[in-house]
């Protein structure tokens, strides 16, 4: 289709978009009702189990106790049931592979009864295992082809849901996937080893300070999704968005994003009637969604749910973006995910609000009303920065990404350099104990850790600097730098196993004290925060981490920055990792090695693919439209000398040029791309020295001729028709 033929689609999509079902009427079904409705959650558990299985399910649920295989025929029953009920005739073990998508593979209920009939047939041992043909998805060689075998098994802590389809509905089951030999590949299995082991850490921690509670401490997380909304007309004369989810040619539109109208401005009719159906979907499944709003680019918006325990809001974050692609479709629209569709605009990301605690305690990340609680606050955000300083390249190398890459370090996301955002308080505070100085010059009193003098932190959650990757926002800390397509697993599981490293460093200091009476343990806490501080304050950052000074500071102060993914992803199997996730059995060395494999794989086929299509584009797309322009201009030249004009045309010397520089540009990276490299880091690093800065001249030749064919004959969609017919 031609982009004059795309537009006009769109324009009269948009001009005459009608709702294609009935408006959603919410005085009629409540949103109560319609939350969590598909969902086999505590309460259907209640109603539907036989008491001791509902208890013990219960258990290993909230308490992460084993699950006793025997109550898994009972579940699976009442389970099986209810999807019926509700109209399932399939079900499906869910499960996270490391392409950072979801996976599903249905299977039917109905078995044959040997009479000629069928009948629903639904077993534990179907619940908790499910062995789907997983040779086609990434294992690193953990798992040799001739094994080709992965087991799902049940992931008890996550809801099982139903989704719906216009012809039935199906029952889904969040598991893990591994291999026969036990070998984690996915992104849950080390999300559930991480919980365990910061639950264990943290324990002790808390029992120092005599703080108990019967629950597990666990992780929470609210992702705050962004995205971007096309409409699908234009996607269709766009290979590049349809293909590779971002547009590799295009011309910045007169208008980009200077005025600063869109964010929080009033949300297009059609987007609202968009998001109001994506959020009654996500309800359906129990997802909390909150917040709905326009983002800073034009054409992008933001989603978020309320936070969730770590591993409930993965899932339900997969399922978000899964929801946001489908609905999209309905309007008309595509919902692209990318980190950057566009350039010179804003990208999207994920911002990853994270904290650790539990029902009973809340946020431990939660200054407390009493010196007491302020203590321990006190040593678990020295704990949080102690792991940032050391572990900061991990938490960098788990949102590497090629999308990723051009977001991150651009004058819009955070740098690749990973420092924490204190605020000016705490930031005080914490450079008072470090300077062993007990006063306080920005409060009144003495300050003494754990003695009654200490004031409370009353800590001003709208204190608020975008420009940190690691912000502390009052009761959490915002880590920033996820990506818009990312899963926030990855990142999860390494602030998980760094907190929980830092967590046990603190339970043994403080263990070493012995018995010993209050004053003494204050004096403890208030050594051991000193030192911490000493060693790690240099990855404490209030300014600006977008500007320049900073890079150079950051170096001084010996901050790795780790600008692209072959620079990051090394990091996942240096001797500091490899030690640390087999230190709190999170992942094998093996293991580790396998996820490098397969994410620099990724980032290799990402680039060979947007390569292949700069190349296809520019020569079957542009070069066309472009000849043909010069033509129209070399033949206006002639007939005009024919008349006796002495002509010179610019115009047409200034095509000339372009398309002879595009040409060559493309004729370059074609070469380049006769590359072959059986070493996937020396492949990475060659896909972003050589490559992606090859194709970036190609665009910079083909953006220019943008700028200067009749608008009439440019075969792509324009980012001002993109970004700003909705
Ligand atoms: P902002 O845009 O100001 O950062 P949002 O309301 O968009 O705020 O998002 C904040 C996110 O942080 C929400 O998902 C919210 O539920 C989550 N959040 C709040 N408290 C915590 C906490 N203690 N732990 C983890 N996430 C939290
Ligand atoms: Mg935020």
């Amino acid at each position: 289709m031609s982009g004059i033929q795309a537009r006009s689609n769109a324009i009269s999509a948009i001009i005459n978009y009608k709702p294609s079902s009935a408006p959603l009427n919410f005085s009629e079904t409540k949103p109560t009702d319609v939350f969590g409705c598909h969902v086999f959650n505590d309460k259907v558990m209640q109603e539907r189990l036989p008491k001791h299985a509902y208890k013990s399910l219960k258990k290993t649920i909230a308490f992460g106790e084993k699950l006793d295989p025997s109550v898994a025929d009972v579940v699976a029953n009442a389970m099986k049931d209810w999807a019926i009920e509700k109209g399932a005739t399939h079900f499906t073990h869910v499960f996270y592979p490391l392409t950072g998508l979801t996976a599903e593979k249905h299977d039917s209920f109905l078995v044959p009864d040997g009479n000629g009939g069928a009948v629903a047939e639904f077993s534990g041992k179907m619940l908790i295992q499910g062995e789907p043909d997983a040779s086609s998805f990434p294992s690193g060689g953990l798992r040799a082809t001739f094994e080709a075998r992965g087991y799902t098994a049940w992931d008890v802590t996550s809801p099982a849901y139903i989704l719906e389809n216009p012809n039935g509905t199906f029952l889904c089951i969040p598991t893990a996937f591994v291999s026969w030999t036990g070998e984690a590949l996915d992104k849950k299995t080390p999300l559930l080893r991480s919980l365990q082991a910061l639950n264990k850490q943290a324990k002790r921690v808390l029992k120092l300070f005599g703080a108990s509670t019967t629950m597990p401490v666990t992780s929470f997380a609210g992702p705050e999704q962004e995205y971007f909304l096309v409409d699908r007309n234009f996607v269709f004369s766009r290979p590049d968005l349809l293909l590779a989810g971002r547009s590799l040619f295009g011309a910045p539109s007169a208008k980009g994003q200077e005025f600063e109208d869109q964010y929080f401005g009033v949300i297009p009719r059609r987007v609202l009637a968009y998001m109001m159906e994506v959020e009654r979907e996500l309800y359906k499944l129990g997802v909390p969604v909150k917040t709905r709003h326009n983002e800073v680019a034009p054409s992008q918006f933001e989603i978020a749910p309320i936070f969730e325990q770590g591993n409930l809001a993965t899932d339900h974050n997969q399922l978000v973006m899964t929801t946001l692609r489908s609905v999209a479709k309905r309007y008309g629209m595509i919902c692209l995910l990318h980190e950057k569709p566009f350039a010179g605009i804003n990208g999207s990301g994920k911002h990853l609000n994270y904290s650790i605690g539990n029902a009973e305690l809340g946020s431990l990340f939660d200054p407390g009303d009493t010196p007491h609680e302020n203590a321990q606050f006190l040593v678990i955000c020295a704990a949080a920065i102690r792991a940032l300083h050391k572990y900061g390249s991990l938490l960098r190398a788990t949102v590497a990404s090629a999308s990723n890459d051009h977001r991150l370090g651009a004058n819009e996301a955070p740098p690749a350099i990973m420092s924490a955002y204190l605020g000016e308080q705490l930031s005080d505070v914490f450079d008072q104990i470090k300077k062993g100085k007990v006063e306080s010059s920005k409060q009144k009193g003495v300050m003494n850790i754990g003695v009654d003098t200490l004031p409370p932190l009353p800590i001003d959650p709208g204190d608020r600097n975008r420009t940190s990757p690691f912000a502390f926002t009052g009761n959490r800390f915002e880590f920033r730098a996820v990506g818009s397509s990312h899963s926030i697993a990855d990142a999860q599981v390494a602030l998980n196993v760094m907190m929980t490293e830092s967590l046990d460093y603190v339970a043994t200091e403080l263990e070493k004290l012995g018995r010993v009476n209050k004053g003494e343990f204050n004096k403890g806490v208030q050594d051991l925060l000193q030192t911490i501080l000493k060693e790690h304050d240099a990855v404490i950052f209030n300014g600006n981490g977008y500007s320049d000074e900073w890079h150079k500071e950051a170096e001084k102060r010996g901050l790795p920055n780790l600008k692209t993914t072959p620079d990051a992803l090394p990091v996942l199997t240096s001797k500091e990792v490899v030690e640390l996730y087999a230190k709190y059995d999170i992942l094998s060395e093996a293991e580790l090695k396998a996820r490098q494999e397969i994410y620099l794989e990724q980032y290799v086929k990402t680039i060979n693919t947007e390569a292949h299509l700069v190349i296809r584009m520019a020569r079957t797309v542009i070069f066309p439209a472009a000849v043909n322009y010069q033509g129209k201009l070399a033949a206006t030249c002639a007939s005009l000398k024919a008349i006796g004009h002495d002509v010179k045309m610019g115009a047409l010397e200034d095509v000339t040029a372009k398309l002879r520089s595009m040409q060559e540009e493309v004729d370059k990276l074609e070469k380049l791309m006769q590359h072959e490299d059986g070493d996937a880091l020396k492949h990475a690093k060659y896909m972003c020295e050589k490559v992606l800065p090859a194709m970036d001249k190609v665009r910079k030749y083909a953006d220019a001729l943008e700028m200067v064919v009749a608008d009439d004959l440019w075969p792509l969609p324009s980012y001002q028709e993109m970004l700003f017919i909705r």
